[in-house]
């Protein structure tokens, strides 16, 4: 008979994590959770109960982060990753016991998800090395400049493809965007409320982008006019002013009529 599949629901009293990797509360996970003290506050559970990985980790795993401190990817050599190998080779010679080897999985299961989020974590560092809020928004004003008035791109409005787009045009700007949001968007908000919090954080982007040249007081004007320019109508410039991005169509309108046409795209 197949193992059954590990499908939840968590069996921890008012559990509502979201997530789809459940684990077994196998015998050998209770003795571990008895050994660290975790199972005190859990005694209700019994073996072969479910549990969600949050409260798998938080019960059966509560010093992983102690275990990982030894191994941690900074402090080592390659040939201890190499002496490493063959402790896991040994490691998996003396697992002969079923329940052992579905421990085994699901705790490497565990560690690969926290070292992807050590990884993730890493790498974001990496690109956050030394860079101040200042340095960054000078980069998006860059990124922006180019992508407007050089490859003549229309202004991206979709909050997941302008955050794909400035971390591909920069990498530096990686995880830019979600600051700006998460600054703007408190998140004890609604999701709907969060999610048009999401397109306010492009619009502020692009206007603290503005803010960084001599262009500042004027950003609303100038993109009402390049949008103009490129053949947007009335209603069009309404809905990006709505967004606070661009001066409404009046106002660009009364602008054009005092100025006279003018390329402005060639100031720069
Ligand atoms: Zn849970």
């Amino acid at each position: 008979m197949p193992p059954k599949l590990n499908k939840g629901p968590c069996n921890v009293r008012d559990c509502n994590n979201n997530t789809s990797h459940y684990y077994k509360f196998t015998e050998n996970a209770f003795q571990k959770s008895k050994e660290k003290n975790t199972f005190d506050n859990y005694n209700y559970l019994s073996i072969n109960d479910q549990l969600c990985d949050t409260h798998y980790l938080i019960i059966v795993e509560p010093d992983r982060h102690n275990k990982r401190k030894s191994v941690d990817f900074e402090d080592k050599k390659i040939s201890d990753i190499f002496t490493n190998s063959e402790e896991i080779d040994n490691e998996w010679k003396n697992i002969y016991d079923f329940t052992k080897l579905i421990d085994r999985i699901n705790q490497l299961e565990l560690q690969i998800k926290t070292n992807q989020e050590l990884i993730n974590k890493q790498n974001l560092n990496i690109s956050n090395l030394g860079l101040t809020f200042e340095n960054k928004l000078d980069i998006l004003s860059k990124v922006l400049f180019k992508e407007q008035r050089k490859l003549n791109h229309s202004i991206e409005l979709d909050p997941n493809k302008f955050s794909e787009l400035i971390t591909q045009s920069n990498f530096q700007l990686n995880g830019f965007f979600d600051r700006i949001f998460n600054a703007l968007s408190p998140r004890y908000r609604n999701y709907q409320t969060r999610e048009n919090d999401k397109k306010s954080a492009v619009g502020f982007c692009y206007l603290l982008a503005g803010a960084q040249n001599k262009f500042a007081n004027e950003l609303k004007i100038e993109i009402g006019l390049y949008l103009l320019a490129s053949g947007c109508n009335s209603s069009a410039i309404d809905t990006l002013a709505n967004l606070g991005i661009s001066a409404c169509y009046k106002t660009i309108d009364d602008y054009k009529k005092k100025n006279g046409k003018r390329a402005f795209y060639k100031n720069f």
